[in-house]
């Protein structure tokens, strides 16, 4: 939805993992019936964080499936109080682009705001009452309220504490934007301790769990 992946996970019933960028609700119900799901199936909407392309459709998608939205109270105002910023960079890129939008893009974005109903814990929380195997878990460094979710499987959609796709990367690897690296590197090390070996980027492709593994461990 936009540069934005949205994904669907599917068990006893689904959850929707991250909300798209402003304007880009078009594709959802069609999406979602191709995959057989309809809206009442939709048990949890999970926002991985507060950056804008990752919210902009969350106050649509509440409506249109009844969901209850689950985030981390480090990042909730920036749905419930909507004000786009783009994060900082911490590679020259990063630093060029982060500029480059603040100036062009992000002052005309209009979010709709939308309340968060359930808070994930600093300890993380299970999706099982939502009808779905496994974790969420918060993983901060992005932004201070980031999560992840990581399924049995090994299978982990981790937002944007990963990236691959031009124009933010040209392989996959850490991210160009981020608030904190040193708290970032402790979530992948988190992460892959519970068990990630598929890595679902918001932007990108899937990717092997061991390109993050030596990522870190060049840091
Ligand atoms: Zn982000
Ligand atoms: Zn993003």
């Amino acid at each position: 939805m936009g540069i934005d992946n949205v994904y669907l996970v599917k068990g006893e019933r689904s959850i929707v993992v991250d909300g798209g960028q402003p304007g880009k609700f078009g594709p959802f119900a069609r999406k979602l019936r191709q995959a057989g799901v309809s809206p009442s199936d939709i048990g949890l909407i999970v926002a991985t964080h507060g950056h804008w392309d990752h919210i902009g459709c969350l106050a649509e998608m509440k409506q249109y499936t009844c969901a209850p939205l689950a985030m981390h109270a480090g990042d909730r105002n920036s749905i419930e109080a909507p004000n786009a910023v783009m994060p900082p960079g911490v590679t020259p890129w990063g630093r060029f682009l982060s500029a480059l939008l603040s100036a062009t893009v992000i002052p005309w974005l209009k979010i709709p705001a939308a309340s968060v109903d359930v808070i994930v814990p600093d300890d993380g929380m299970s999706l099982e009452p939502y009808g779905v195997s496994g974790r969420v878990l918060h993983t901060p460094g992005h932004t201070p309220g980031s999560v992840s979710i990581v399924l049995p499987s090994g299978d982990a959609l981790v937002g944007d504490l990963a990236m691959n796709r031009i124009p933010l990367r040209l392989s996959p690897g850490l991210p160009i934007f981020a608030e904190d690296m040193a708290q970032l590197k402790r979530s992948i090390e988190k992460l892959l301790a519970a068990g990630a070996k598929t890595i679902y980027p918001a932007h990108g492709k899937p990717f092997p769990a061991n390109v993050l593994k030596s990522a870190v461990a060049a840091m």
